[in-house]
């Protein structure tokens, strides 16, 4: 499957000047989707990545190799990472994100005590909206975001329910992987995550500020 040319890109549509990098994304990060899972709620956090080849537009239809089982939306807040002072890591945008994820064969590979890879690193399994300017007057611990599948609300997020808030999660991040400008972060999903299928019209609803509100349209090939 090869992956159509993606680029970030700024909600006004223009090119974002960062190269393609890695996801680095964080498991069980709301204590009601640990639950659905029957995931105990992490002491540290679950760190896992996703490669570039996984990012993809969400304008673009969502696909995954369809014969490994179910595959499930997971709707995440999402940061894009640019280069800050004396070489940190800063926040340059924000959006809202799919970690689609092959969740029978997730579970299979869980179950034999393998890595998670290819359930949730294969090609396009992360498709992102276009990022806002990230500025101080945006709350990362203020970000409501929803996802509605053919018209009906699945998953509702609020990151103030994040067990592990966003400079926390860049803590936790910062001792294994170099954020590096291009580079994405995931920063969990609440609960209501389930089954794509062909054919699904998805909308993502994301409120950045108060009275500030976006939608974005997707759909399963
Ligand atoms: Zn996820």
């Amino acid at each position: 499957m090869t992956s159509a040319a993606y680029q970030h890109r700024w909600l006004d549509g223009s090119a974002a000047e960062l190269p393609l990098g890695k996801v680095v994304c964080i498991g069980r990060n709301y204590a009601d989707h640990a639950a659905e899972l029957n995931n105990p709620v992490p002491a540290e956090p679950v760190l896992f990545i996703k490669p570039a080849t996984s990012l993809c537009a969400i304008d673009q239809p969502l696909q995954w190799p369809n014969q490994f089982g179910a595959c499930h939306f997971e709707t995440e807040l999402a940061l894009l990472m640019g280069a800050g002072n004396e070489g940190e890591p800063a926040i340059v945008g924000v959006g809202l994100a799919l970690d689609l994820t092959l969740r029978e064969l997730q579970d299979s590979l869980k179950a034999a005590r393998l890595p998670w890879e290819k359930a949730k690193a294969f090609d396009r399994a992360c498709a992102v909206t276009p990022w806002l300017h990230y500025r101080d007057n945006i709350d990362l611990a203020a970000q409501q975001f929803e996802l509605y599948c053919n018209g009906e609300r699945r998953q509702r997020g609020d990151s103030a329910q994040m067990l592990t808030s966003v400079p926390a999660l860049l803590k936790a991040i910062a001792p294994f992987f170099s954020l590096q400008p291009g580079d994405v972060v995931l920063t969990g999903t609440p609960a209501g995550v389930g089954p794509l299928h062909s054919g699904d019209q998805l909308e993502l609803r994301w409120t950045p500020r108060p009275d500030e509100h976006y939608s974005f349209a997707a759909h399963a090939r």
